[in-house]
């Protein structure tokens, strides 16, 4: 599959949809109506997850992707009408001023693009100059002047944002040195998408080119596949949590954005865009399987798919409440090294998400009761 067999019109739709935690549905209905062409029946549980079913003998396969993304729920309205906001999953302060954001009114038809603002430093003192302005000092202008005039616009406390930013492609050639061999070196024609949310629509637009290529290309294996779109992932991993409660999968795939270690100030993080998906080794939700991990290692080198082993000290995946769903479930995390996650603009290597959905799809056909059973023994 070469990366222009990705649909990038359907990620260009997932990471453009509004759909911060809690409030997923309108970027959870373009995953439903898609996903829905290839899947034999479609589930839901009762925190807004969708559920993908193909096939319905063998072991019960989960793959999660989030749907929801970082964003901000509006928590007061000036007099002045300004609005005051607080986060819905983690955003850094720095990443915040004089950004735009759009905001759903619960009370109106229309969307509003409003602007992070702060005093600017010309009349800050001078110790404040330097220092981190918080995000409990900053506001969203949306030019009202007054409260009254936001009302009328349809906001309301507890009216959900999020980054305003549009998805597009950026294409570089690369050269690089070929792998075991320092002295040659090849060039290749490289597709980065930029956009807000890859954290994680990257995840559920894998698992719909994985559910589609399972079924275009009618490919056979003994087991039942539940691509699952979860919610509120980040704020906690919960939609996964009701989702797995509800299937009781005998195995576990969260598909994720992961940390780049290649931009300037990070080091000793393995896993870097363009190199390939990202097999974890584990993050501070979970420790995966060792023997699923080790034959997805395998199968991986086995089929050539560019891979990179990857670990993460602090944060999680959906992974981290499968693998505790009922008796518990050998589950793995596989991720897109992604550059500045949480925030208005992901970068990300197409060639890894391509890599990551030829190697689920390989990982699918191989698993069958005998090996599913073979992870647990002891
Ligand atoms: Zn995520």
């Amino acid at each position: 599959m070469a990366d222009s067999e990705l649909d990038l019109k359907l990620l260009e739709t997932l990471c453009n949809a509004f759909g911060p935690s809690g409030h997923e549905h309108e970027a959870q209905r373009v995953a439903r109506d898609h996903g829905a062409k290839y899947a034999d029946e479609v589930l839901y549980d009762r925190m807004g997850s969708v559920i993908f079913r193909r096939g319905d003998t063998g072991p019960k396969i989960m793959l999660a992707g989030h749907i929801d993304e970082i964003g901000f729920i509006i928590t007061h309205i000036e007099k002045e009408g300004f609005l005051r906001f607080h986060q819905l999953g983690g955003i850094w302060d720095q990443v915040l001023l004089g950004h735009e954001v759009v905001i759903k009114p619960s009370h109106g038809e229309e969307k509003i693009i409003g602007i992070i603002g702060a005093p600017p430093p010309h009349v800050l003192p001078a110790e404040m100059r330097n220092k981190v302005f918080t995000k409990d000092k900053m506001f969203i202008d949306i030019g009202t002047s007054s409260a009254k005039e936001a009302e009328e616009l349809g906001i309301r406390i507890g009216d959900p944002a999020v980054p305003h930013a549009v998805f597009r492609t950026m294409k570089r050639k690369r050269t690089e040195k070929m792998d075991n061999d320092d002295k040659s070196e090849a060039t290749r024609d490289v597709t980065l998408g930029a956009a807000k949310a890859f954290d994680d629509r990257i995840g559920v637009f894998i698992l719909l080119e994985v559910l589609r290529r399972l079924a275009e290309e009618k490919i056979d294996h003994p087991n039942t596949v539940y691509a699952v779109s979860t919610t509120q992932e980040e704020v906690g991993l919960r939609g996964a949590r009701t989702a797995a409660q509800m299937l009781l999968p005998d195995v576990g795939f969260s598909i994720d954005v992961d940390i780049s270690g290649d931009v300037p100030g990070i080091s000793g993080l393995a896993q870097k865009m363009g190199k390939g998906v990202a097999i974890s080794a584990g993050d501070s939700s979970m420790i995966p399987n060792p023997v699923f991990r080790k034959l997805v290692l395998e199968i991986a080198e086995e089929i050539g798919v560019k891979h990179q082993p990857a670990f993460l000290k602090a944060g999680g995946t959906d992974a981290g409440s499968i693998h505790l769903s009922g008796m518990g479930a050998p589950s793995i995390f596989i991720g897109i090294p992604t550059r500045h996650i949480h925030s208005h603009h992901g970068i990300l290597d197409m060639s890894d998400v391509e890599a990551a959905v030829t190697l689920l799809v390989e990982v699918i056909k191989r698993l069958d009761e005998k090996t599913v059973a073979g992870f647990t023994k002891l």
